[in-house]
């Protein structure tokens, strides 16, 4: 495609979908595959635009006419990224985002291994708990069987890190929304020799530094608060709630 194919992954409710939104304000020619799901609608979300919505029967007919770049199964539902976003990005001559779970970054990875990988983490397991409930909230219920199905897929989700160029700690949400512009805006030097103006430099350093091959120090304790790199008997992580940031 002549645009990037950039693919981001992180644990439920890390902030990818906050620091993508985020993302689109600041910079032009980025678009997001809207992918297909089973699952129900939350909250305000609305078909077309978070997602396009089908069952089961349709996504499997979709399905069998290769109608998908990948797809995969996330907590119970299917999840697919048609190849139409795709076709359409390459049609602008657009960027392209993914934000997809680790199984289709791997498949994406096989087909198209020139795209971008970014794994977005939370800085820890307690606010990672803090952000889900507080989106299950702002959604209008929070549900607590759910919440607990998407925190204990979270380490094993980020023992994926290793397969993505880039690392995000979302901590401070503008300070992680600044490394993805600098992230986009380098790939599209390096890639393309686009000019990134007064700010080439600073914007360099930022996208370096979030290379996995640099982040290892950054990286060490968010693994370690996850229960990663420690023998299988320690791999438990805290999600302790304290009483009154409910
Ligand atoms: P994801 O798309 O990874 O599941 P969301 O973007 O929906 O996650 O974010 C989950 C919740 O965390 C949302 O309520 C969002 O407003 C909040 N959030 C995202 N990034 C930050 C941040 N850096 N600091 C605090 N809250 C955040
Ligand atoms: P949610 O239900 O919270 O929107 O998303 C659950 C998970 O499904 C997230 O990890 C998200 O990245 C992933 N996901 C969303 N769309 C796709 C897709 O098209 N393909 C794959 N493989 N995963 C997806």
């Amino acid at each position: 495609m002549a645009g990037i194919l950039f693919i981001i992954s992180a644990p439920s409710g890390s902030g990818k979908s906050t620091l993508v939104n985020e993302l689109r304000k600041q910079v032009t020619g980025v678009d997001f595959s809207i992918s297909w799901t089973t699952r129900q609608p939350r909250g305000s979300e609305e078909h077309g635009r978070e997602y396009y919505f089908t069952n089961r029967a349709e996504f499997e007919r979709m399905l069998a006419a290769g109608a998908f770049l990948e797809h995969a199964e996330v907590f119970g539902n299917y999840y697919g990224t048609a190849r139409q976003s795709l076709d359409d990005a390459r049609r602008l001559g657009h960027d392209l985002i993914l934000d997809i779970d680790v199984q289709g970054a791997a498949q994406v990875r096989k087909s198209m291994p020139e795209a971008v990988g970014i794994f977005v983490l939370p800085p820890r397991p307690k606010e990672l708990r803090t952000r889900l409930r507080n989106r299950f909230r702002a959604e209008g219920q929070v549900n607590e069987a759910e919440l607990y199905r998407r925190l204990s897929e979270a380490s094993k989700e980020i023992e994926n890190y290793r397969e993505y160029g880039y690392i995000l700690i979302n901590d401070i949400l503008d300070r992680a929304v600044a490394q993805l512009e600098a992230i986009v805006l380098a790939e599209r030097y390096y890639r393309n020799g686009e000019p990134i103006a007064y700010r080439s430099r600073r914007v360099l350093e930022v996208a370096a530094a979030c290379r996995q091959s640099n982040s290892q120090e950054r990286l060490k304790p968010v693994l370690e608060a996850f229960g990663i790199g420690s023998s299988p008997d320690q791999q438990q992580f805290n999600f302790e709630e304290d009483p009154d940031d409910d």
